[in-house]
């Protein structure tokens, strides 16, 4: 099939033509973000293949499937920015990499959990600057600490069960349970009971209009003094103003995040020579005990061997008439949590 492949990088070309090969598809690749304004480099592609801060709305669905596209790739696992009823009203069929790193990102998360408490990221500067005094560099054991996971799915399970070996206690929270997070010892509680009782906070739910800013001032309000709050899902799960509030108060004790609600106007891009004009960004970088990166959590050897195999096997499946498992169709409401996965 033809496949326009918009957010091009060298490493999505890299990968995604190892696995084209032998050709399976005519792959043409594009760097521009797929937009209202870019969807006409898309015309007479029955696919069009696009990443997390591509702009799949109304507007550029329509203008898509005016001109022949019938096929949405996501080469990722979020789909918040897809219209996926309008997409279904458009007879366009939306796929995705359901799960392409689970491990890379829990461990990304374990990643940012021991920088931020044992200050690796300052330790890092100091000792290339010949300074090696341990004050302001204090951590705390995380064996016996509570570590509470809000969405217990591939890539929370997988938190839970790093966590475990670490000695930590388990909380958890989802509109499901998840019965290998409860056989690990994880405990299903409340929001309120997880907030309050969690010394580490890590997110990893998706984004709907449930979860939009899930973490903000009444949420916080609620924290143990000084946690560690943990975001390698989506930015506006958190409200950033809020946060840093509680950074100022001292209610955050710290913050890890890979993901932030504007990155898609920052993150993937070198803008060291420019002003960054984002002031609520530029403030979260002042706070020496937050530690940001740029949505790189899935970004393993392994994750993008993946994508590019299912991506390519999606598309198979679509050209070929065959059912795709990764097919993604507008959502019902969200179910009661008593149901078991
Ligand atoms: P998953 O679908 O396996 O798990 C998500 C879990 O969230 C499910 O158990 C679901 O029931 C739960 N959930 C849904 N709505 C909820 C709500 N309102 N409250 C609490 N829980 C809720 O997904 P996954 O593979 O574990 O990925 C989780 C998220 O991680 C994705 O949605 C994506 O946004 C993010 N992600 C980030 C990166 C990165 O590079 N930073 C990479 C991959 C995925």
């Amino acid at each position: 099939m033809k496949v326009a492949v918009f957010s091009t990088k060298a490493y999505d070309r890299q990968f995604l033509e190892a696995a084209n090969s032998p050709k399976q598809h005519d792959l043409v690749f594009f760097e521009p973000r797929l937009n209202q304004d870019t969807a006409i480099l898309a015309a007479g592609f029955p696919a069009v293949c696009v990443f997390v801060h591509d702009q799949v709305d109304a507007p550029t669905l329509e203008m898509l499937a005016s001109r022949g596209t019938r096929l949405i790739v996501l080469r990722c696992a979020g789909f918040n920015n897809v219209d996926l009823n309008t997409a279904s009203k458009l007879g366009i069929t939306v796929v995705r990499v359901p799960a392409y790193s689970p491990y890379g990102v829990a461990e990304h998360a374990v990643g940012l959990i021991l920088s931020l408490n044992r200050k690796i990221h300052r330790a890092y500067n100091r000792v290339r600057e010949g300074n090696f005094a341990l004050d302001g560099l204090l951590g705390f054991n995380l064996n016996g600490r509570t570590v509470g996971i809000i969405g217990t799915g591939k890539i929370g399970l997988i938190l839970g069960q790093i966590m475990k070996g670490f000695g930590c206690h388990l909380l958890a929270y989802d509109v499901y349970h998840n019965p290998e997070m409860e056989a690990l010892g994880g405990k299903y509680v409340e929001l309120p009971e997880l907030f309050a009782n969690s010394d580490i906070i890590s997110l990893h739910c998706p984004l709907t209009p449930e979860t939009h800013h899930l973490i903000n001032a009444e949420a916080i309000e609620q924290m143990k003094p000084r946690m560690m709050l943990i975001n390698t899902s989506r930015g506006a799960l958190i409200n950033t103003q809020d946060v840093i509030e509680g950074l100022k108060t001292g209610r955050v004790g710290s913050l890890g995040v890979d993901v932030y609600e504007q990155e898609s106007e920052l993150f993937f891009e070198d803008l060291s020579g420019e002003i960054i004009q984002d002031d609520v960004f530029q403030r979260l970088t002042t706070f020496p005990n937050v530690l940001i990166t740029g949505h790189q959590a899935f970004f393993t050897e392994d994750a993008l061997r993946n994508i590019a195999e299912t991506t390519l096997n999606n598309i198979s499946d679509i050209e070929q008439g065959r059912s795709c498992p990764n097919e993604i169709r507008p959502q019902p409401e969200v179910e009661p949590k008593i149901l078991v996965k």
